[in-house]
């Protein structure tokens, strides 16, 4: 059966023709170049003061701490050298009333949880030093040294009150003193730039770490003296090894933020109901078309639409399709994985919740269609953000009387791990983006654990520039 011609008219909104992806990587690579020149843009271009990647030589103990996914997790990491490293760890549920509540009630119950983790399963350390923890904060955060910066707005789920414009680290560190736990918050790391440190330590040097998860963002290696808003002061200090950094920095674009103005992706009005009912409307434009936290709620406005439309299920809906958030991306990446018909078919009964009656032939495969549309705009568009950064560091040619190592992109998250044939797509819009053999020089490698491993990295980094200064 054709699909209902409706369907079409909304393709120009997913399946982007090459010119369409062209321009949007234009503009991507146009606000990332803001970003590094002053403060204050959407693409936020964080200095992360992570002055380089490591070798898988690093040793030590380490706590990390994770938040910004679906729950908060405690880990202790011990880096082994040689690549290795064993990580314990405890998930902590964060109900809604925390994500929304009082900071200081959040931060409170993370202190709690690192308490309770170090009395339940971490090792005994017994020692009068404090143990270094890394704060792996999956939120845009304006730093201002590796252990220091200010929260500049939640972004997926969290909203809570008193949080912005105040040091996270500070937040955390209160929180730890006020409970007398002896644990010292030594830094503050997204959970990108730790996906990249873990990515470099395992597997050798990457220039990227991304997450196409619950949200989406990036992070990658640049020259300090290219971030200009650092001021030439800074830049001249950092670059002569100064106290926070070196010649290289890694930065945290925040590209979940890119086209805000909606001067170029393809905004649909699905996506519009989309952005209108969230908690952060007109923000992160860029996330709401790629990560986990939206494909199923962009496909659940196509579904309405097209059941609103009577071409659909007959025109009746269902509970969970009624609901905001009804379902998740679980549902789509279950129906791209779908092998028939009859498959999707007992998908749309057990998760949709439709009944049976209403559903006619032909409706599988307008769901599978939506499904598919939403899936193909996200992984294209996540190839973007890619070729974005490998074109800015002059990554998508191989550099003169350089070997040709490729490019390395650690890649984490639900949407990376989860959605059926998500490297493939992205590896075949790279060869569009950057030209066959430009594309073919990126390799992308799921790095799981980032936030675990990487913050504990981070926090090595940290502990050795403070003992290097005392
Ligand atoms: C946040 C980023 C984070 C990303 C992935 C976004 O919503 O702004 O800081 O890296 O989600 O977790
Ligand atoms: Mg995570």
């Amino acid at each position: 059966m054709p699909l209902p011609p409706i369907c079409t008219t909304f393709e120009p909104y997913f399946l982007l023709s090459p010119d369409r992806l062209q321009d949007i990587l234009s503009h991507f690579r146009k606000e990332m170049e803001d970003g590094l020149e002053s403060y204050g843009k959407d693409v936020a271009m964080v200095p992360s003061y992570v002055t380089g990647v490591p070798d898988g030589t690093e040793q030590g103990t380490f706590l990390a701490l994770d938040l910004g996914g679906t729950n908060l997790r405690v880990c202790e990491v011990r880096l082994f050298g040689q690549h290795k490293f064993e990580l314990k760890q405890q998930k902590y549920k964060v109900s809604e009333e925390l994500k929304e509540g009082e900071a200081r009630v959040l931060f409170d119950y993370i202190a709690d949880s690192v308490d309770a983790f170090l009395t339940e399963i971490g090792s005994d350390i017994s020692s009068n030093e404090p143990m270094h923890l890394g704060f792996t904060f999956s939120f845009p955060v304006e730093q201002t040294a590796i252990d220091a910066g200010k929260l500049l707005t939640w972004t997926k789920g969290f909203n809570a009150k008193n949080a912005i414009g105040n040091d996270v680290v500070k937040l955390l560190q209160d929180a730890f003193d006020r409970k007398h736990i002896h644990v010292r918050c030594s830094a503050i790391v997204n959970d990108t730039v730790g996906t990249l440190l873990s990515r470099s330590y395992q597997s050798g040097p990457a220039l990227i770490g991304a997450i196409f998860g619950t949200g989406t963002n990036g992070a990658y290696i640049d020259k300090t003296r290219t971030i200009k808003k650092l001021g030439e002061e800074k830049i001249k200090e950092a670059e002569a090894g100064g106290q926070h950094a070196g010649e290289y920095m890694v930065v945290n674009t925040e590209w979940g933020a890119f086209d805000n103005g909606r001067n170029c992706l393809p905004v649909s009005i699905f996506d519009n109901k989309l952005d209108r009912e969230s908690i952060n409307p007109r923000k992160q434009a860029f996330e709401k078309m790629v990560s986990g936290m939206y494909l199923g709620e962009i496909t659940r406005n196509i579904l309405l639409h097209l059941i609103d439309a009577s071409v659909l299920f007959n025109g009746y809906s269902s509970k969970t399709i009624n609901t905001h958030y009804g379902y998740d991306t679980a549902f789509v990446s279950a129906v791209e994985a779908a092998k028939s018909p009859e498959d999707i078919k007992k998908l749309i009964i057990t998760q949709l919740g439709v009944d049976p009656k209403h559903i006619s032939e032909g409706d599988p495969e307008i769901v599978q269609w939506a499904c598919k549309v939403v899936s193909e705009r996200a992984c294209a568009l996540a190839a973007v953000a890619v070729a974005a950064v490998v074109q800015h560091t002059g990554n998508d040619q191989v550099k003169e009387g350089e070997e040709d190592k490729g490019v390395d992109v650690g890649i984490d998250g639900s949407v990376a791990e989860f959605l059926p044939r998500f490297a493939e797509r992205v590896s075949s819009t790279l060869k569009v983006l950057l030209g066959e053999e430009g594309g073919k020089r990126v390799r992308t490698g799921l790095a799981k654990d980032g936030s675990g491993v990487g913050a504990a990295l981070t926090a090595l980094q940290a502990k050795k520039a403070m003992d290097k200064r005392t």
